[in-house]
């Protein structure tokens, strides 16, 4: 595997290699095994694997944890090298914005629920790394996972709105074996928020079988969040049933929802969701 760390080497191989069919995996890095389904997938249906790490400052706000994020490299350097991984990018924040060109993108509304409420701008700088990345990389597949479910929604109507050349993969979410989904910063959690996190996954599991049952959305929520209240010292940022991918509010059309949860504790913001099949209920 070779690493590069600027734009002009990853230019130059991806021109040498623009014959092979191209999978990429955009990460902000500590890998776990949640990354490495993604690396997985994509080593099994391309010729050609890049994969990289980058803590995007222009997807975090002013009070974020930005300056905090976990970061190993020896350790990612690793784990994507035994996952097959042929170009590993690893960019200063210099090297991706060397200047400020003042143009914007605005996701608009898909931005203005769920994380996007209380995180503003957040995926307006996740399209804008995603833009550059796409460009540079030149991805046949690009693969991200179904626990950013918000984000993974708003790239594929990006991808599709603006006609991106790439076929975007969604990657179901990986778990630990209580069902807490793995994330680089559950490190963040102390034992105890450890012990309680589960229950993100168990309110969601308790609010979708609620709405299997009955149809009823608000008891569905009302289920849910009593359960993250009784069982964890964690603040509720939202929970939420929302049309998938479209994030709307639900209607009989639908043909998969979204039930989606936000949880502050002490040091780390969790999320989970679970996506519910209509036509199979
Ligand atoms: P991140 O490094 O957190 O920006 O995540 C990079 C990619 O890995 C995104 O597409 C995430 O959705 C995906 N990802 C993170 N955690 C998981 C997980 N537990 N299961 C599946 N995919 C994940």
């Amino acid at each position: 595997m070779q690493t590069v760390q600027t734009i002009n080497e990853l230019k130059h191989i991806i021109g040498v290699n623009k014959e092979k069919t191209i999978g990429f995996i955009p990460t902000m890095g500590y890998l776990h095994e949640g990354h490495q389904a993604l690396l997985n997938k994509a080593r099994e249906e391309n010729d050609f694997i890049v994969a990289s790490v980058f803590v995007n400052p222009a997807q975090f706000g002013p009070n974020e944890d930005l300056d905090r994020y976990p970061r190993n490299i020896e350790h990612d350097t690793k784990l994507a090298t035994e996952a097959g991984v042929d170009v590993l990018f690893v960019p200063t924040p210099e090297e991706m914005y060397p200047f400020e060109s003042g143009i914007t993108i605005q996701v608009g509304e898909l931005s203005t629920k769920l994380c996007g409420e209380s995180r503003p701008g957040h995926f307006d700088g996740v399209l804008k790394v995603i833009t550059k990345l796409f460009h540079l990389v030149q991805p046949t597949k690009a693969y991200f996972g179904q626990k950013d479910a918000q984000q993974l929604a708003i790239i594929e109507t990006f991808v599709n709105a603006y006609n991106f050349p790439v076929q975007i993969v969604r990657v179901p979410t990986v778990r630990e074996t209580d069902g807490l989904a793995k994330s680089s910063r559950n490190v963040f959690l102390s034992e105890q928020e450890r012990a309680q996190a589960v229950h993100l996954f168990k309110a969601l599991q308790l609010a979708t079988e609620t709405w299997k049952k009955s149809k009823n959305v608000d008891e569905a929520i009302a289920k849910g969040k009593a359960h993250i209240v009784e069982n964890t010292s964690g603040k509720i940022d939202y929970f939420a049933v929302l049309t998938y991918p479209t994030l709307q509010p639900v209607s009989e059309q639908a043909d998969q929802l979204l039930f989606a949860t936000a949880v502050f504790f002490e040091k780390a913001r969790l999320i989970d969701n679970i996506l519910v099949e209509t036509k199979e209920v």
